[in-house]
C-alpha cells in the first residue's frame, strides 16, 4: 500500500522530517497544493529528487496542479509517527551539550531530551534548559529501559565506553557528535555528526569548487 514505509529508501526517509515541517507550515497557512518547484526552493532539494521521493509516498504530482498538501501531511504524520514519542538522553553537558539542552528540538513535537548526564560534580544536580543533569554513574539506574536515543557530546576518548553502556541500557540509536568512530552491535543505529569536519569540508568546497553564477 501507499503507507508501506519499509519500501522508502533511506536517503528519502532522511528527508521526511524536512518535507513534513514545510508541508505542515503550508497547511497552517491554508494552502491546498504545492508545486515541486516551490518545495524545491523551500527545502533546498532539487525538484527531480523531490518528484522521485514523493513517488515513494504514492504522491504523484499532477502537471499544473502540484501536490495535495492534505494528502502529504497525512502521509508524513503517519510515516513519522508523530504520536510515537521518542525519548532522548544527552551525555556530556559541555558547551555543545548545553546548547542542545537549551534548544531541545522544540520544533519536533515527537522527540524530547528527558535527561542528561555528566561526570563533573558542579554540573550534576543542576537543570539545563529544564532538563535534569544526573551523574554519569547513575546512568543505568536513571535510563532504565525508557530511552530510545542517546546523544553523545562527551570528549572523544569517552565516546566508545559510554556508547557500550547506553547500548546495554537498550538504547536503539546514537547521535554521535564526537570525532570518535564508535563501534556498536549491528542492530544499533549510529549517526555521526562531526561539526568541525563539516565546517572544514564546506570551507574546502568553497575554495576548490566555487558555485557558478546563475546565467540570466
Ligand atoms: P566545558 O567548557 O563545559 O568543559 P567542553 O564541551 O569544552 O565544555 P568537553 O571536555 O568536550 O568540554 O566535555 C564535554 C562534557 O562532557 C563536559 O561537561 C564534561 O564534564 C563531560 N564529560 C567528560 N567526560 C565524561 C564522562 N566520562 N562521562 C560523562 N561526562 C563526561
Amino acid at each position: 500500500s501507499n503507507h508501506d514505509h519499509h519500501k522508502i529508501p533511506q536517503a528519502t526517509a532522511k528527508r521526511l522530517p524536512l518535507y513534513y515541517r514545510f508541508i505542515n507550515n503550508l497547511y497552517n497557512q491554508g494552502k491546498a497544493r504545492v508545486s515541486s518547484k516551490e518545495l524545491s526552493e523551500a527545502v533546498k532539494v532539487d525538484s527531480a529528487t523531490i518528484r522521485r521521493d514523493f513517488s515513494y509516498f504514492g504522491a504523484l504530482g499532477k502537471k499544473g496542479y502540484g501536490y495535495n498538501v492534505n494528502y502529504l501531511l497525512t502521509f508524513f504524520r503517519e510515516a513519522l509517527e508523530q504520536d510515537n514519542y521518542t525519548k532522548v538522553a544527552l551525555i556530556g553537558v559541555g558547551n555543545l551539550g548545553t546548547a542542545f539542552l537549551n534548544y531541545n528540538f522544540t520544533k519536533n513535537n515527537n522527540t524530547k531530551i528527558e535527561m542528561a548526564f555528566d561526570s563533573n560534580p558542579e554540573k550534576v544536580g543542576t537543570k539545563v534548559g529544564g532538563v535534569p543533569v544526573y551523574h554519569i554513574d547513575e546512568m543505568e539506574k536513571r535510563i532504565g529501559t525508557d530511552i530510545n536515543i542517546a546523544i553523545l557530546t562527551v570528549p572523544a576518548q569517552s565516546a566508545q565506553p559510554i556508547a557500550g553502556r547506553v547500548v546495554e541500557c537498550g538504547v536503539e540509536g546514537i547521535l554521535n557528535f564526537t570525532p570518535a568512530r564508535i563501534t556498536v552491535p549491528p542492530q544499533i543505529r549510529i549517526h555521526h555528526i562531526d561539526l568541525s569536519i563539516e565546517l572544514q569540508s564546506l570551507a574546502y568546497f568553497l575554495k576548490h569548487y566555487p558555485l557558478e553564477e546563475e546565467e540570466e
